[in-house]
């Protein structure tokens, strides 16, 4: 067997183009939806995501802003900063790039972002809502790895679905959204014993170790669908995922590719929850 490829790029397209029909909605009633960026520090990697940010807030008509602040920056004006940002109504969602430099306490910054404002749903109010199933902006890596699970048209209901990663920004969130869809879901971590069996019994099965080529073909179910969201960097200087993609495509019925899979995604559904956040912000006007 080999998987179908699961494709970021069309995918991302086509997740961009709904933010941009809606942003063009949006405008007809007299809103401009608006994304602030703050980046404090010089981290490259960084820099290229909010350059990535920036650049997919033009091509949906989404006003940017990025707020670029010294690495010396200290957290009581970060904290203000936001404050600003948070009492400005022209602004309609609010993310600060991590990491950010040692000295500032991320959870004290991540908090002080309106939960309406928050469209990388970190914030532990958009956390809780997830959580309990009430309305809320998901991250935004687990939210395109849903849609990508769905694209393919299988009903997730009833899956088996295992999630290899607990990070509070992935793997919980993947886990409850797939929840959400009614998969019966494990979650696995580098405290869980038999993880290769664990992974085999999966119909979903959602990487996210940041370790290369952690799931091996042999611990693919055949047939399944395999989300890969790892990102790392190989020796041979090129991006790499989670996954074995050559062995696990043998076995799986879809697969996602790295680079060209769930990173695409994640930006999109930036996009989708600045818009929803502008449009929740017009209602509440109404
Ligand atoms: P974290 O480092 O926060 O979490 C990694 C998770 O993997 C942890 O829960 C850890 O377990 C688990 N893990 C690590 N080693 C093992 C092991 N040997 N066996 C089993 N589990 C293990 O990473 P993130 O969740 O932030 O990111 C995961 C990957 O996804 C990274 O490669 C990152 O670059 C990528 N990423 C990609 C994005 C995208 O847009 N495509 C967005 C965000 C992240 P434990 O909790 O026990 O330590």
């Amino acid at each position: 067997m080999s998987a179908a490829i699961i494709d970021g790029k069309k995918l991302a397209a086509a997740v961009k183009a709904e933010a941009a029909a809606e942003v063009q909605q949006l405008k007809e009633q007299g809103v401009v939806p608006c994304l602030a960026v703050l980046l404090v520090g010089e981290d490259p990697a960084s820099q290229v995501y909010v350059r990535g940010k920036a650049n997919d807030c033009a091509e949906c008509g989404i006003e940017s802003r990025v707020i670029r602040l010294d690495a010396a920056t200290t957290q009581e004006e970060l904290l203000a900063r936001i404050d600003a940002l948070a009492a400005d109504d022209a602004v309609h969602g609010i993310l600060v790039q991590l990491p950010l430099p040692a000295h500032i306490d991320e959870s004290a910054v991540i908090a002080a972002i309106p939960p309406e404002k928050d469209v990388d749903g970190f914030t532990p109010v958009n956390a809780g809502r997830l959580l309990t199933g009430e309305p809320c902006f998901a991250p935004c890596t687990p939210a395109g790895c849903l849609r990508m699970i769905q694209s393919t048209g299988i009903d997730i209901a009833g899956k088996r679905a295992v999630v290899v990663g607990r990070s509070n920004i992935v793997g919980k969130p993947a886990a409850l959204l797939l929840l959400a869809a009614n998969a019966t879901v494990t979650i696995c971590h580098s405290r869980t014993r038999n993880l290769a069996d664990i992974c085999r019994e999966a119909d979903i099965l959602v990487a996210a170790v940041g370790r290369q080529g952690f799931i091996t073909g042999d611990m693919v179910k055949p047939g399944a669908v395999v989300i890969d969201v790892g990102i790392n960097r190989g020796a041979d200087g090129k991006l790499h995922g989670d996954v074995d993609f050559a062995a696990a495509s043998e076995k799986a019925a879809f697969i996602t590719p790295v680079p060209g899979g769930v990173g695409l995604m994640t930006r999109a559904m930036l996009m989708k929850n600045t818009v929803a956040a502008a449009r929740a912000a017009l209602e509440r006007q109404q």
